[in-house]
């Protein structure tokens, strides 16, 4: 996929980077990957060392053990620049992200926290070692509990749902369980638990750091109308990144924030979890998209809907974009322009607006940013565009 690294260029493409622990092809720039690639694709790039000042950040303020959500990107460079950078527990959700995980950093600890597991999942997760699960439901409880033989090294998480919050992207529509039967679900799962814990999942791209306060305030009322002790809280997920006009608060701010709210709600002596997806990864990842070709201001790329920005399609949402150009051009007054994808559905067009410089012509290659969550992963093989090209930017 890529030139060997001779001339034209002055040096190597491909760096011999001893910092690039991800096992991707690595390169110094954006530009590098452009003059040395010769495929026909779009790229997916991952700037390692964002991903790893990002696990840095949460494993050095958040106020609890940091699990990551592999759903946000299970890339398996993704997974180890993350171990090598010190996290040490994975939250997954379903068979292939075990065995995914487990073969990638097999030191790895994985909590399983989908609150629907087929029996065959919980038996092959508990086989593999995996004592962490999550329930919303008795049914879900009576079915783990007969999958393992009544197993008492269970640590059971109860996912309870929350009422709306600020999230961009709520997800308690789906999963969690209400109040009355959270206060139930808690002492019948008292009983068979090693240990017991609460779990929440305040939304995805979560903008008001006050739902997290709101959440344990909810989960201090249900504890204390079930009359049962808690082990550990868990507080999902949710932590935001600054897409285009968003402007989410410091993460120091969530962390103190949170902190706060576990010692004034009574948790400060449990074990906390935070399963932090979006925060860990978007950042740190982004896809190069080349300009097939202009129609005024309509611009139809090789990704798109069905490849890395469904997001950007479907919820409407605005990424960073960068205009890349093969050969040096100046870059002069910008434009607003719409992106259509290249599969043959209406549906594969995504509005932005994103602004480019006005001259942007067939060749260049546009990069969106802020890709490597729920961009990358999404990524279908519809109508035969995909990329299976992913490199690293030391950047
Ligand atoms: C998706 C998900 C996460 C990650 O959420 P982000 O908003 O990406 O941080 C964490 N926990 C659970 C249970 C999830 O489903």
């Amino acid at each position: 996929m890529f030139k060997s690294g001779s001339a034209p260029l002055a040096r190597p493409a491909i760096l011999p980077d001893t910092s690039n622990r991800s096992g991707l092809p690595a390169f110094a720039s954006v530009g590098d990957v452009l003059r040395a690639y010769e495929g026909d694709d779009a790229i997916f790039v991952l700037y390692p060392k964002k991903i790893a000042a990002a696990a840095r950040t949460f494993l050095n303020g958040f106020p609890g053990k940091v699990l990551y959500a592999v759903k946000a990107n299970p890339h398996p460079a993704v997974l180890k620049t993350l171990w090598t950078s010190g996290v040490r527990n994975f939250d997954v959700a379903s068979t292939r992200e075990v065995d995914l995980v487990q073969s990638v950093v097999p030191g790895a600890k994985l909590f399983f926290m989908h609150p629907v597991k087929s029996r065959a999942a919980i038996r092959h997760a508990y086989e593999c070692g995996v004592r962490d699960f999550s329930f919303d439901s008795a049914d879900e409880l009576q079915k783990m509990l007969e999958v393992t033989g009544y197993a008492s090294d269970l640590t059971l998480h109860l996912r309870v749902a929350l009422p709306k919050g600020g999230a961009a992207m709520p997800l308690s529509g789906k999963f969690g369980a209400d109040r009355d039967q959270a206060v139930e679900l808690l002492g019948e799962a008292r009983r068979h638990a090693f240990k017991l814990g609460v779990t929440f999942h305040v939304g995805s791209q979560c903008l008001e750091i006050s739902d997290y306060d709101m959440a344990l305030a909810y989960v201090r009322s249900i504890v204390d109308a079930s009359g049962v002790e808690i082990d550990s809280i868990d507080c999902g997920g949710g932590f935001p990144v600054p897409y285009p006009g968003m402007s989410p608060r410091p993460m120091g701010e969530y962390f103190s924030a949170i902190r706060s709210s576990l010692s004034a709600h009574g948790f400060a002596g449990l074990q906390v979890l935070g399963e932090p997806g979006r925060a860990l990864c978007a950042q740190g990842g982004s896809t190069l998209a080349r300009v097939e070709l202009r129609k005024g201001g309509d611009l139809y790329l090789n990704d798109g809907s069905y490849g890395s920005l469904f997001d950007a399609a479907q919820c409407a949402w605005k990424f960073p974009v960068k205009l890349h150009t093969v050969e040096p051009r100046d870059q002069g007054e910008t434009e607003a322009f719409r992106f259509f994808g290249p599969t043959c559905d209406s549906l594969d067009v995504m509005n932005g607006p994103f602004e480019l410089p006005a001259d942007v012509q067939e060749g260049d290659w546009v990069e969106i940013c802020h890709l490597g969550a729920y961009g990358q992963a999404l990524s279908s093989r519809f109508n035969g565009f995909y990329s299976e090209t992913t490199v690293a930017v030391m950047a």
